[in-house]
């Protein structure tokens, strides 16, 4: 997507060889006309599927994914990451690592809101190792649901995720595909533009 390629190279900021940070646009300020933008572009890629839910994790996949859900016409479903009070019974849980945070957290979401009959499009701003996507799509699982596909709004191609997830059947769509962050540079996946 040539807008979110010129948005992070104009504001992303490269932390190291490994993260790249993205507050000033994607995960603490948000920009809502950017934000609609890329929730379209996931609403085209995915049009086919019939999407009965979006799926994501809080926070920084919230905003993309109310986007794409607007545009879909669903509702938005996020998994929490600290336990609510509910019973344990009521709820589905996910251990998720995050190796940008070094922790580990249990991702919930109440059996309420999903149903086998769900055709879920699972969105996350980042897809580094793939742990948050595959935690997301195995709650689907649990609930007997069908995980449609995977939007990642910024996938780190040199990081094993994607590669993972396409082992495990996933369809995955991602908007911008980084090649590499070495020496302060954003490089791009060749062939990546949308
Ligand atoms: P994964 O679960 O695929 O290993 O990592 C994805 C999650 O880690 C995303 O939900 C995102 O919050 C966080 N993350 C991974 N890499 C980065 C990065 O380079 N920058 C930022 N800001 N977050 C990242």
């Amino acid at each position: 997507m040539k807008l979110l390629q010129d948005t992070v190279r104009r504001e992303g900021i490269v932390l190291n060889d490994q993260v790249l940070k993205v507050d000033a646009f994607l995960n603490h300020q948000i920009d809502p006309a950017f934000m609609l933008a890329v929730g379209k572009q996931f609403a085209d890629l995915f049009a086919e599927e019939a999407i009965t839910k979006v799926v994501t994790i809080e926070s920084s996949g919230i905003a993309p994914a109310m986007m794409t859900a607007m545009q879909l016409q669903v509702p938005l479903l996020f998994a929490r990451k600290h336990k609510s009070l509910t019973l344990t019974s009521d709820i589905y849980t996910e251990t998720v690592y995050s190796y940008t945070k070094q922790v580990s957290n249990e991702i919930t979401v109440s059996k309420k809101f999903l149903h086998p009959t769900d055709n879920v499009l699972i969105i996350d701003d980042f897809l580094a190792n793939g742990e948050a996507a595959f935690g997301l799509a195995r709650i689907v699982e649990q609930a007997e649901a069908r995980v449609a596909g995977i939007g990642i709004v910024i996938e780190k191609s040199f990081q094993p995720g994607r590669q993972k997830l396409l082992d495990a059947g996933y369809r995955v769509e991602s908007l911008v595909r980084i090649a590499s962050l070495e020496k302060g540079q954003v490089t791009f996946v060749e062939n990546n533009v949308m």
